[in-house]
């Protein structure tokens, strides 16, 4: 029972990725909307029991990797157990958790004994004025901290940093830098119409092509590297092949095309696509008991519908300012 997850356009989704709850402890300028919050209420969420249960449907159709993410996932008690639950499912490959690594310090051994093999932390700048004027809070050092202790874990650690214009561009020959004399991955991320704020407008995208000519032009120059074509991240290094650079360039260069990912969101819809709103509600029909058999057929129609992305809301003209709520995604 493999491969099932098939849309219209010919894609097969092997990548799960598990939005724990939509809640956050950080308010980032780009994400969190900043009136008129109305968080899901508790029995909106789904338990564990039920992830599991809607996961293992989705592995027996196809899916081989996990993440799992938010809003801040480490802010939902007992994270591990859910983790260790998942790892159990025969077909599982992989779990990765992408966090804002506020509180990852103090639960990395928990999350690693139980399966977790990678973890993606985010960070958008180095400078504590800077990072509470993007994110709401002060913490660059504690998240600098999980960000060693994850490593000296043994966890496979990448950083993730959008880049808004006027915001931190000015940082990006910093993270360039931290790549090169950390070892350790940074994404740069294009930013998506994805906010609660509604703050998104084109001129705010900090491009790929202008901030590799940005790295270029004061480091030295960075060179693709054998790039895996099921990620979204177009990863170089520089010609010495010391630092590892990705890009996720989801506004000038889509990767629909290529999109092999899934949602599922904390209040138990289904989402085929990033910008599909509201989504297929799998909670409705798990809870109104609903055998694994009819959850499995209603994920196939769904799937089968999948849209063909951001990359047609570009040739549309279609982009606008909050399209979904990406701390309900989870990304
Ligand atoms: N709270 C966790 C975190 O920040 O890592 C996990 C959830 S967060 C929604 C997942 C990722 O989406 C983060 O790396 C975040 O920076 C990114 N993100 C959030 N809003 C975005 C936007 N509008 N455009 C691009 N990336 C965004
Ligand atoms: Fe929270 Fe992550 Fe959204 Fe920032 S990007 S507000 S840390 S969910």
């Amino acid at each position: 029972m493999h491969d099932k997850l098939v849309d219209n356009y010919g894609r097969i989704a092997k990548k799960l990725r598990i939005s724990v709850t939509d809640r956050c402890n950080m308010s980032c300028v780009y994400c969190m909307p900043t009136n008129n919050m109305k968080w899901f209420e508790h029995n909106q969420i789904l338990t564990f029991t039920e992830i599991v249960r809607l996961t293992s449907i989705l592995v027996d159709l196809g899916v081989e990797k996990i993440r799992i993410t938010g809003g801040e996932p480490l802010i939902r008690p007992r994270l591990e157990n859910l983790i260790g639950a998942i790892n159990m499912i025969p077909g599982i490959k992989h779990i990765d958790l992408t966090t804002n690594g506020l509180l990852l310090k103090g639960k990395v051994s928990q999350l690693s004994s139980s399966g977790l093999v990678s973890v993606n932390i985010s960070l958008d700048s180095f400078k504590e004025n800077k990072f509470k004027m993007m994110s709401g809070v002060t913490g660059v050092d504690k998240i600098i901290n999980s960000i060693q202790h994850a490593r000296d874990a043994g966890l496979d650690v990448k950083i993730n940093t959008v880049v808004i214009r006027g915001w931190n561009d000015d940082e990006i020959v910093d993270f360039a830098m931290f790549a090169r004399e950390s070892g350790l991955t940074v994404r740069f991320i294009e930013f998506m119409p994805l906010d609660g704020s509604g703050i998104w407008k084109t001129d705010l995208v900090y491009s790929k092509r202008e901030m590799i000519q940005r790295i270029n032009t004061n480091i030295g120059e960075i060179v693709p590297i054998n790039n895996d074509s099921s990620e979204p991240a177009r990863l170089y290094s520089f010609l010495d092949g010391i630092g590892t650079i990705g890009f996720i360039p989801s506004i000038t260069e889509p990767f629909c095309s290529k999109c092999d990912r899934i949602r599922l969101t904390s209040d138990g819809r289904f989402l085929t696509c990033l910008f599909e709103n509201p989504g297929y509600d799998l909670k409705a029909l798990l809870r109104d008991g609903a055998p694994d058999e009819e959850i499995s057929r209603f994920i196939l129609e769904s799937m089968s519908k999948k849209p063909e992305g951001i990359i047609k809301l570009i040739r549309t003209n279609s982009l606008r300012p909050k399209l979904n709520l990406m701390h309900t995604i989870g990304g």
